[in-house]
Order: C-alpha cells, then structure tokens, then sequence
C-alpha cells in the first residue's frame, strides 16, 4: 500500500490549487451546489459567465424555486445537457418544501434529491459541511485511475467500483473541503486529458501509470458502437419583420421543454410548405451528436409575409430579431437563429 496521497495534495493546493473562483467565495451550499452542476461536462472557463448570470438573478434557492422554467432554461442556453437545469428548478422547490429552505448538509440526504448524484453530494457534503466523505466527478476519476493503474472504462460497474474504494480510502479525516477541492483542481490544471503536467504534480513519484508510461491507458476509453443514424428537417418561419417562429418541445425528452424549430422528415418537405411562402431556402445542413444517436438536421428558411401566412402551432412563440429570448433555445436552435442572421429578408 503506498503513501496517503492527501497530505501532499493538500500541500500543493496550499501553493497552487485555485481558491478564487466564484463560487469559492464563501463556500455556501447554495453557490457549491449551481457551480457543481454547471461544472458537470462544463470547463470551469465556460462556466464562470453563466454561474455569475444565474446568482445575479437567483441569489438564493428560494429564488430560483419561484422563478419560471422557461426563465431558468433561458439562462442555460449554451450550457447544454438541460435536464441540469430543469432538475435544478426541481430540486430548488424541493428544498423550499420540504427541507426548509437550506440544503440538505449530509452526503445521503442529498443524492436523494433530483439531478444530484452520489458525487455531486459528496462536494456538496464535503466542502460545505466537511462530511468526510469522497467525490468522483470527471477529474478526480482521471487522477484515481492513472495514480492507481485502474484500467477499464469508469461507466463499467467493476471499474467505477475500484475508482470509489481507491477515492474513499483517500479521503481524508481532517481538511476534508480543501482536500476535495485540491483533487477537482489538480485533475483539472494539472492531471489534464491531454498532455498532463506531472512535473507540477505532487504525486508524479508515486504515480503507477507515470512510472509504467501509460498515461494515456487511464482511464480507459468507453468501448466504441457505431451511432445511429436519423435526420430531420428544421422549418424556420420568418416573417417581413424579422420575426421567428419557434415552438416549444414536450416536458419530456430530447430538448424538453426548450424552444426549437417545427420539424418534419426530409422527405415530407414539399408537402409541408406552407402555400404564403415567399422564398424558401435551404440552409446548410449539419450534424448534430446526441450520446446515443446522430441527427443529421437540414433547416430550411421559408419566409412569409406576415404571422397570419401560416396557421398556428401549439405551443409557439415568435422571437423577434435583436431581442433576447426569454426563454430556452435548442443547441440547434440557437445555431440556426445565427445562420438565419446572414439572409436578408427579401
Ligand atoms: S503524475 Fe501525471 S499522470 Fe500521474 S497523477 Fe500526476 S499528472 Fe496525473
């Protein structure tokens, strides 16, 4: 059995671990937990703008739990995965419901409440409350796999299970919100995907795939399938005065509850062209990847002369050119509404 590897962690995070982000400020279980969400699949460099635009506008949970989805949809847009965001609404009633306002402090209670997960309660419990218990969110897996020579793929249930032994024995007792905070900043400055820095870190001398130099065995990669295939066409509606016509989506599922284009198979465009069309056109077409498929989107712009050209849809709102949405915009949305920019009306 090697050497604990806190007390040198904690050393380094001493010097060099970052202590000034935004959300380390006052360590309050409100910012630690919107910052732990955002920072799922989300570089801290991304992150920094939206989480200062979210507490600027809900500073606390009971904010954020009286506010309107769309609203907080509209404040994610360009984070992705939001299915975040609608289970931190969710959640935020939750508390105000059900926990009296404040977080929940211990790591069990917290994975009880939607979109937090064992991980997530972990730096919630750790560092706002020091519960010494361990965290394995994307940075800390890198660190624990490659210091201990884990192989396999983290979404494998063997692996996953080795990666938390080795995290919890780790943790430690004592300074148990810096150490966690340390192993986030260390697998994110310098145990890094690519090109990790180990002649700045402070377990080089002990690190299994450092000595072995197979760095770039661990972790191990998700065994690659073939992703399916579908596409779609995208309707942009436009009007003479620049204004768009969007739609939102169901509560549930792909985009739920954001606002996107009306959608139709490729094949079934020219039937489905509404007869006020003035032009239409077809925009680039481009790919869009989901975890488990591939959509192959082709917007087409058609304008019209006024909104009453084309009968209504359930559901739609029309955003007007040089305005903000208020609400939720689809990745593909949000791209197409650029796009758009670039046409004139005719
Ligand atoms: S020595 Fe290199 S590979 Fe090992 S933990 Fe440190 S940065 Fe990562």
């Amino acid at each position: 059995m090697s050497k604990p590897i806190a007390p040198r962690v904690l050393d380094w995070f001493d010097t060099f671990g970052r202590k000034d982000l935004p959300w380390q400020k006052q360590l309050l279980p409100y910012p630690v937990w919107i910052s732990e969400i955002m920072l799922q699949q989300t570089q801290v460099s991304t992150v920094i703008p939206y989480f200062e635009r979210f507490m600027l506008r809900f500073p606390e949970v009971a904010d954020l739990a009286s506010a309107h989805l769309d609203e907080v949809l509209a404040l994610w847009t360009g984070l992705g995965y939001y299915a975040r965001a609608r289970n931190l609404h969710k959640t935020a009633r939750m508390i105000t419901q059900d926990w009296g306002g404040a977080l929940p402090s211990r790591q069990a209670d917290l994975m009880t409440l939607p979109g937090i997960g064992r991980s997530t309660a972990g730096a919630i419990a750790a560092i706002c409350y020091g519960e010494a218990v361990a965290i394995l969110d994307g940075n800390v897996k890198r660190v624990i796999a490659r210091h201990f020579a884990i192989s396999g793929w983290p979404g494998q249930s063997k692996t996953a299970q080795a990666l938390w032994a080795h995290a919890e024995a780790q943790t430690p007792s004592a300074r148990v919100a810096d150490y966690t905070q340390a192993m986030m900043d260390l697998g994110a400055t310098v145990c890094t995907t690519k090109r990790p820095r180990c002649f700045a870190c402070p377990l080089e001398t002990s690190c299994l795939a450092k000595k072995g130099n197979r760095i770039d065995e661990y972790p191990g990669k998700k065994p690659k399938r073939a992703k399916p295939k579908k596409s779609t066409a995208m309707l942009i509606i436009r009007t003479g005065r620049g204004d768009i016509r969007l739609v939102q989506r169901p509560a549930e599922g792909i985009w739920g509850g954001l606002y996107s284009f009306p959608e139709c198979g490729v094949e079934d465009l020219e039937t489905l062209l509404p007869s006020t069309a003035i032009t239409q056109i077809h925009l680039p077409a481009f790919k869009h990847q989901f975890t488990h498929f591939e959509l192959s989107i082709q917007p087409v712009l058609i304008d019209i002369q006024r909104r009453r050209d084309v009968s209504r849809v359930p559901n739609e709102a029309w955003l007007k050119p040089d305005q903000p949405p208020t609400f939720g915009l689809s990745r593909p949305a949000e791209r197409i509404i650029k796009a758009v920019a670039q046409y004139p009306l005719p």
